[in-house]
């Protein structure tokens, strides 16, 4: 049987060239970065080199960037962190109703710490408006955080414009960047950032380590103390093949995108023009302003979870709302803040295409889902044909 991996939102296979590039600093080039001797300073001399990759791809100066354990770390480290340094300004935070887990359930935390949060909404496509930003701005408003594009519908947010109207405001900047990076432009002045979330492993990187920009003068406190690590603003032990995995994805998926995206582009709408024919049928998030690799619909009267598992069985991977949430039979909140009702949304399927994606493997899976909707459907109380 085929295997067919269309979930490159949730993880992305480690490249070659990125697993050849990190092999060196688990064996023989295994010093600790941190010490004085020649393993040292080879491992200091790697991390630094992957400092300044990254920090030219973001269009930053290289102290601007703190390596964390990961996309979920960098988005706690920038709200907790700006939330705890800057209190005594205000309490007030401004996000969205689709952010990913690692912004929402850190928000609200925030609130039961006694901080006040206003989580706006998104229209049909799930675009959050610059203008409703600026309303809810307030002087007492210390942080802004939007994520740049959505996990599950793919939907890319005017965070340029947003940047600046919160520009002439006190509050800070954050976006969440980690299913942009390696795909779109992520340049922190055309995008007007103060703090911008990466992680490898969603662009071909290993698992486990990430980056949070921090623009020079932003007042942030650490979450994890113990060390002079990352300039004091994350401490430990750093982890050295996983940061030079991480400037190498992110410099070869960065540097391919342009091309990489028109490939990846006429496969996804051909891949949604198929799911269009199967009748009650709609597709979520924006058509214009969507990642090149996401597709998400909803097959009304069937479960998202029965679709996936009867994929499965033929070889192909997918993922039902969000991979955080299909463990459990809750909607996605995605779907319901963009306003689909809680027994559509239950029906939703994201496929997200990847570098490995090819014709066959589009045509393959528009052979079998209609067939298998079909099926569900037959099974289904609620469908009528
Ligand atoms: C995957 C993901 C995260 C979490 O990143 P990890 O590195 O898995 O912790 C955060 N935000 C978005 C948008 C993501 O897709």
């Amino acid at each position: 049987m085929q295997r067919i991996y269309l979930d490159h939102a949730a993880t992305t296979p480690v490249l070659p060239e990125v697993l050849e590039a990190m092999l060196p600093y688990f064996s023989h080039e295994f010093g600790n970065a941190s010490g004085v001797y020649s393993w040292s300073r080879t491992a200091r001399q790697a991390v630094d080199q992957a400092r300044d990759t990254v920090a030219e791809i973001l269009g930053a100066l290289a102290e601007e960037i703190v390596f964390t354990a990961g996309g979920s770390e960098s988005d706690n480290l920038a709200i907790k962190g700006v939330a705890w340094a800057n209190r005594e300004r205000g309490r007030h935070i401004i996000t969205s109703a689709i952010e990913h887990h690692a912004v929402l359930e850190t928000c609200h935390w925030l609130e039961r710490e006694g901080f006040e949060v206003t989580y706006l909404p998104v229209d049909s496509q799930g675009l959050v408006d610059p203008s409703a930003v600026e309303a809810a701005l307030r002087p007492d408003t210390i942080l802004v955080t939007i994520m740049h594009a959505n996990n599950e519908v793919g939907t890319i947010q005017p965070i340029a414009e947003i940047g600046q109207i919160v520009k002439d405001s006190k509050a800070v900047f954050h976006t969440d960047a980690v299913q942009s990076a390696g795909v779109l432009d992520i340049n922190v002045d055309r995008l007007h950032v103060d703090l911008l979330s990466l992680s490898a492993h969603k662009l071909y990187g290993p698992k486990g380590v990430g980056v949070l920009y921090v623009r020079k003068g932003t007042r942030i406190s650490p979450l994890i103390h113990g060390g002079a690590h990352e300039r004091r603003r994350r401490a430990g032990t750093e982890n050295v093949p996983g940061i030079v995995g991480l400037a190498k994805a992110l410099e070869i998926t960065h540097a391919e995108r342009e091309k990489e995206n028109a490939r990846l582009i006429l496969l996804r709408d051909r891949l949604i023009e198929g799911l269009q024919t199967i009748p009650h049928t709609r597709v979520n998030g924006s058509l214009t302003q969507r990642l090149p690799n996401n597709v998400n619909v909803c097959f009304e009267f069937i479960e998202g979870e029965s679709l996936l598992l009867t994929l499965d069985m033929r070889g192909v991977a997918a993922s039902s709302g969000s991979a955080c949430t299909s463990g459990s039979l809750e909607p996605s909140h995605v779907l319901l803040a963009m306003g689909l009702p809680h027994e559509i949304a239950h029906g939703s399927l994201r496929l997200t295409l990847g570098r490995g994606t090819t014709a066959a493997d589009i045509d393959y899976v528009l052979a079998e889902i209609p067939q298998i909707v079909e099926r569900l459907r037959a099974m289904s109380p609620l469908y009528r044909a």
